[in-house]
């Protein structure tokens, strides 16, 4: 090389602005019209106020000088970066550190320590990271990446989170944001399920590294179902509750994690109820936003249950309320070594020995073999054409399905697994559970759309003002004061003189533009998650519901269930 020229150049340009102008250079493709004006602007937009009397002749300067100097182009930059992440691979050596989210603590500084190497999942592929963590010597704190432990416990906060690309909640795997989100939106928008995403994912990971019989740094679809329950349980709490800190399984267990999850479900529940009941108040749909609820069955998602059929449920408006036991039964077949690692249809029985009514009780029910007796009557409505029978599959019981009920501008506000019968007194036990939910009355429409609507007010009606059987709670005179409509698409089923008049929501022209189908619209949708619903244990599957409709009406309301954080309703 020509010193005396480089010498020349140097007098011209800093080193610095050579190496901008060679980034630039092998970044913007060079067919790209009117490159040099281009790479000026990328430059100014980039640069402190010292480049600001930049030329296009001045660049057309730089890049010679770069050219005549010998800089590392394009396909030398990326020959490097093969031959770098490839000898890292081979060498299980770690890409990058991920230190804790916080460096200071009780005012001083955290010490530090190595803990582990991970396995990083991001959209393409998976790298090796090393773990750092920080211990505060005054609180005895240890801190990681996402969390912090403190007697034992693990807890994660808004800001450890938040704002990190990277999500660690212990054991040996991470995965970045983009990857989390990209699974959502694919649950979402593509219907999948972790096995087939996973099968996928881990497919064109491996094909584009050439790494096709090598099951190393695959995701796993069970660990990977885990994080995602996990991982929503976490930013589903943040969103609406305003706790600053939220306890997390200590370990990667899946019984704890599922421990853990269901001590909250309530108010996980309630949480959602209360928001979206009344969400016309963060974000209006327009101008049918929340003038009806709309509520369905739906059916098809049927899963193997406990056949503890009189399992009750107390409540207090109706009293106790036969609902069976949605428990996975325990049937008395061989479990592989590693259960982890099994698809949970596994356990369902294959053959005749394991029919017999008796083993399909759920492990708790065995233990508790005598359940209180509700006299119930069945209601079968030949005049309404209403079929609700009870689902025997082979003497064993199936579930039948989830009740909800969704405003009719399309947000969802809360939802029953059902175990056996979508009988009358089901669907208002439903409707009393989701109004004592909601903390201001006044705020919801008085109208209830429901394919029974007429069976249910009679029903209703009948044990409030004469048999006095339902209790006239403030929720009772509620319900008492809602009316009651047949949507529009069941309309011409029913034929009873109350049901062409009373119940007929034709009778109502202020109501003519509320949809009345939105239920049904939605269940075409839930459909495509047949076989996930259909395979959950009875915990897993409620948790699957609220988390999908919570990514559901954040979509149809413009939330980011990744962004937002304590939304309060009041
Ligand atoms: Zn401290
Ligand atoms: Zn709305
Ligand atoms: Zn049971
Ligand atoms: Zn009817």
């Amino acid at each position: 090389m020509d010193f005396e020229y480089f010498r020349m150049v140097l007098n011209d340009f800093t080193m610095k602005e050579l190496l901008i102008i060679n980034w630039l250079d092998n970044n913007l493709d060079k067919s790209i019209n009117d490159r040099q004006s281009k790479i000026l602007y990328l430059l100014l937009e980039f640069c402190d106020d010292d480049m600001k009397e930049w030329t296009i002749l001045k660049v057309e300067q730089a890049l010679m000088a770069i050219n005549e100097l010998g800089f590392l182009n394009r396909n030398e930059e990326k020959k490097l970066d093969i031959c770098l992440r490839t000898y890292l691979r081979s060498e299980k050596c770690s890409n990058i550190i991920v230190t804790p989210f916080v460096k200071i603590c009780c005012g001083s500084r955290l010490n530090m320590s190595t803990e582990r190497n991970i396995t990083v999942f991001n959209n393409n592929n998976s790298y090796i990271a090393t773990i750092m963590t920080g211990y505060c010597e005054e609180c005895k704190r240890k801190y990681s990446h996402n969390y912090f432990i403190e007697d034992k416990q693990k807890f994660v906060t808004h800001e450890s989170i938040l704002d990190s690309q990277i999500v660690y909640l212990g054991g040996e795997y991470a995965y970045e944001k983009t990857l989390i989100k990209l699974l959502s939106n694919s649950i979402l928008y593509l219907h999948s399920g972790f096995e087939n995403f996973t099968k996928c994912y881990n497919e064109t990971k491996n094909s584009n590294t050439n790494n096709l019989d090598s099951n190393e740094g695959n995701l796993s679809p069970t660990r990977l179902q885990d994080f995602w329950f996990l991982y929503n349980f976490v930013t589903f709490s943040f969103f609406y509750a305003n706790s600053e800190q939220l306890k997390i399984p200590s370990s990667c267990d899946r019984q704890e994690l599922v421990a853990l999850m269901d001590e909250n479900y309530e108010n996980m529940n309630s949480c959602f109820v209360n928001f979206w009941s009344l969400h016309k108040r963060r974000h209006s749909c327009g101008s049918n936003c929340s003038r009806a609820f709309v509520c369905d069955g739906f059916q098809k998602p049927s899963r193997f249950i406990c056949s503890n059929v009189k399992k009750s449920s107390y409540n207090e408006e109706l009293g106790l309320v036969q609902v069976g036991c949605g428990n996975r039964p325990d049937y008395d077949v061989k479990r592989k070594k590693d259960e982890t690692d099994n698809d949970e249809s596994i356990l369902l029985p294959t053959n005749s020995k394991d029919m017999n009514i008796r083993t399909a009780l759920c492990r708790a029910c065995k233990s508790n073999p005598t359940p209180e007796y509700i006299e119930e009557e069945f209601i079968t409505n030949s005049e309404c054409n209403i079929d609700r029978n009870p689902r025997f599959v082979n003497g064993k019981v199936r579930s039948y399905g989830v009740i909800y009920t969704m405003y009719n501008c399309g947000i969802v506000v809360d939802f029953l697994e059902i175990n056996l019968s979508e009988q009358v007194y089901v669907t208002l036990l439903h409707w009393m559970n989701m109004l004592r939910k909601i903390k201001d009355l006044s705020a919801i429409p008085r109208i209830f759309i429901y394919d029974n609507a007429c069976s249910v007010w009679i029903y209703f009606k009948k044990r409030l003002h004469e048999n006095k059987t339902i209790v006239p709670t403030e929720l009772a005179l509620f319900l008492d004061s809602c009316d009651l409509y047949i949507d529009r698409l069941h309309q011409k089923t029913h034929t009873r003189p109350m049901c062409l008049k009373d119940r007929n929501i034709n009778t109502r022209p202020d109501l003519a533009d509320v949809n009345t189908v939105i239920c049904e619209q939605t269940n075409s949708w839930l459909k495509q998650y047949l076989n996930m619903l259909c395979n959950f244990s009875g915990e897993r599957s409620k948790f699957y519901y609220l988390f999908l409709f919570h990514l559901l009406n954040c979509k149809r309301s413009s939330f980011y269930p990744e962004k937002h954080f304590n939304m309060k309703t009041f």
